[in-house]
Formats: structure tokens, C-alpha cells, sequence
């Protein structure tokens, strides 16, 4: 009988016949593990019928795994070799399920063949938040995911203004939801096993500045500010934000009071909504 799921034996064989040796470059780790494809399928909460969509579907761990909960799924894979050789597996391991592979970087992707409500994703860990911010800005679609990060990434993403970890990433993502950590994954089930931890995130759109009230360019004017103040951590944001309001620290304490915060405050205390306000501030005073 045809496994549903790829385990060690299968990702091994696919590996040889494709000649493919996992790259760091490309963040190619697959995972061989049944039991941990169904606990991230299970945490998306993914529906049947519904559209989903998979970025890096690499040999198709997970994606076998959301085919197998009933989903529509679009791949988006970078790598051509992978990308091509998908589609065999499935139609050979889960005949008669539903997926779109597309060839293309998640970084640049514009255009999707459907509309994906929900991301489920083992993400490539160089490039994840870039991919996320990318993915939640292009596609208004995807209401929520369950996505793979490296741990520390995770705990960034779901940080809350002040603690350690609250930076530039966390203020951005916040801006298009509610984050929350998931559950550790081992790196026991990743081939090859990589030299980091991971963790799994989840996200809910709304209950945020850009779902739905904040424009487009409100939010290029929160992500530079942000951008600003985490660049100089340590300094209180009258410096850090100075260049981008009014050219001088008295001109930013302005805008910065205005818009209800305190000048002596740093970045890291200041969540998404308050460096709106901040961006309000100052488009007012500039009218
Ligand atoms: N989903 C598979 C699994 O769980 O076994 C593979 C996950 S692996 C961590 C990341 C995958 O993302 C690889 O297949 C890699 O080729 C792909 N990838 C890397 N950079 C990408 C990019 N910019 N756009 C799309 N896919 C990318």
C-alpha cells in the first residue's frame, strides 16, 4: 500500500532520484515525520475545501499532509527541480487531490491561481519574516496561518512591546494581526537536521492598525518609523525618530507629544498603534 505521508525512507528516495542534495542557501530542510505533519495541519485548524496556501513545499512533507485534510493547496516553490517533481508525487502518494504548483520566489510572487485563505508553511528561515510581511501585504485573502520559523524568529514575531525579544519584526507583523506561539517542533524531524530550533507561529488577521482602518501609505510611514527607532535601539525616540520628524529632537518631541507619546521613550516600548498615531501626528502637522 501506497504511504499517504512521506517518511524517512521516502524523502531519502525522492532525494536520490532527483539528485538533490538540500542547500543551506535555500533553507532546504524537509521534514520525514507523519505525526508532526498532521500536528501543524491540525493546529492551521485547515478546513476541507478551502484554498491554502504553502510556500517552499520542497518534497512535499506538508503539503501531502494538507491534501490529506481535504484542502485546495498553491505551492509556491523557488526551486524548479522541486517544483516539477511535485505534482508525480502526489498524483502517485494522494491521486485525486487538488494542487497548484507555482514556480516562482515567495519574496516577488504578485499573482496566485485563487484566492488562499490560510498560509501553512515550513518556512525557508533565512528570508521568513520578509516572506511573511511580503505574503500579508499582497494577498488580503489569507486570514490566518500556522507557520514553521526558526525559534528565535517566533518568539520575536509573537513578542509583545517591551519584553526583550519586541522588535522592528514584531512591531511590522502586528500591524496585520494577532501573532501567537504554537508549540516547539524537534529538530529531530527535519532532514537534513538543522542547527537551530523551531517553533510553529499562528496569526489572525484584524485587531490591528492595517486590518482594516491604516492606508498603504500609513503604513510605509509606520514602517519606517519603526524601521528608525530599532535601528538605534538604545536612544530614546526624540533621536532616533529626529530625522524623520522635523530634523530635530525639539520637532520630534513635538510631534511625538502630540500624538500622545513620550519623547524620553524607546522604541521597544511603543506597540504598532502608537507609532500610527505617531505617523498621524506628523502627516498632520506637515498639512
Ligand atoms: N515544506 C517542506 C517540508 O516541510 O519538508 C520544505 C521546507 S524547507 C524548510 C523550505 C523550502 O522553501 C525549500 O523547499 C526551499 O527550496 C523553498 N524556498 C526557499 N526560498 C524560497 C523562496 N524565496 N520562495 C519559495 N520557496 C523557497
Amino acid at each position: 500500500r501506497t504511504p499517504r505521508l512521506l517518511g524517512p525512507a521516502e524523502i531519502r528516495d525522492l532525494a536520490d532520484v532527483l539528485g538533490v542534495s538540500p542547500t543551506k542557501k535555500l533553507g532546504q530542510n524537509f521534514v520525514h515525520d507523519g505525526n508532526t505533519v498532521r500536528r501543524i495541519v491540525q493546529a492551521a485548524g485547515v478546513e476541507r475545501g478551502e484554498t491554502v496556501l504553502e510556500i517552499g513545499p520542497g518534497l512535499g512533507s506538508l503539503t501531502l499532509g494538507l491534501l490529506e485534510a481535504g484542502a485546495d493547496v498553491i505551492a509556491v516553490e523557488i526551486d524548479r527541480r522541486l517544483a516539477e517533481q511535485l505534482p508525480h508525487t502526489v498524483s502517485v502518494m494522494q491521486p485525486g487531490t487538488r494542487l497548484t504548483v507555482v514556480h516562482d520566489d515567495a519574496l516577488r510572487v504578485t499573482e496566485l491561481p485563487g484566492e488562499p485563505v490560510r498560509l501553512v508553511a515550513n518556512l525557508p528561515y533565512n528570508v521568513s519574516v520578509p516572506v511573511l510581511l511580503h505574503l500579508l501585504e499582497r494577498f488580503p485573502s489569507l486570514r490566518s496561518g500556522i507557520v514553521m520559523v526558526q525559534a528565535e524568529v517566533g518568539h520575536r514575531l509573537a513578542a509583545e512591546p517591551g519584553s526583550k525579544v519586541y522588535g522592528a519584526p514584531s512591531a511590522k507583523a502586528a500591524w496585520y494581526g494577532r501573532w501567537r506561539l504554537a508549540g516547539q517542533v524537534s529538530r529531530m524531524v527535519f532532514w537534513p537536521v538543522p542547527n537551530v530550533d523551531s517553533v510553529l507561529v499562528g496569526f489572525e488577521r484584524g485587531e490591528a492598525p492595517g486590518d482594516p482602518s491604516g492606508t498603504e501609505d500609513e503604513r510605509v510611514a509606520v514602517f519606517e518609523l519603526v524601521d528608525a527607532a530599532f535601528q538605534q535601539r538604545r536612544k530614546m525616540l526624540r533621536q532616533s525618530l529626529s530625522g524623520r520628524l522635523g530634523g530635530s529632537a525639539a520637532a520630534a518631541s513635538d510631534v511625538l507629544q502630540r500624538a500622545g507619546v513620550d519623547p524620553q521613550a524607546r522604541g521597544e516600548q511603543l506597540s504598532v498603534d502608537d507609532f500610527l498615531r505617531i505617523a498621524r501626528s506628523a502627516a498632520s502637522g506637515a498639512d
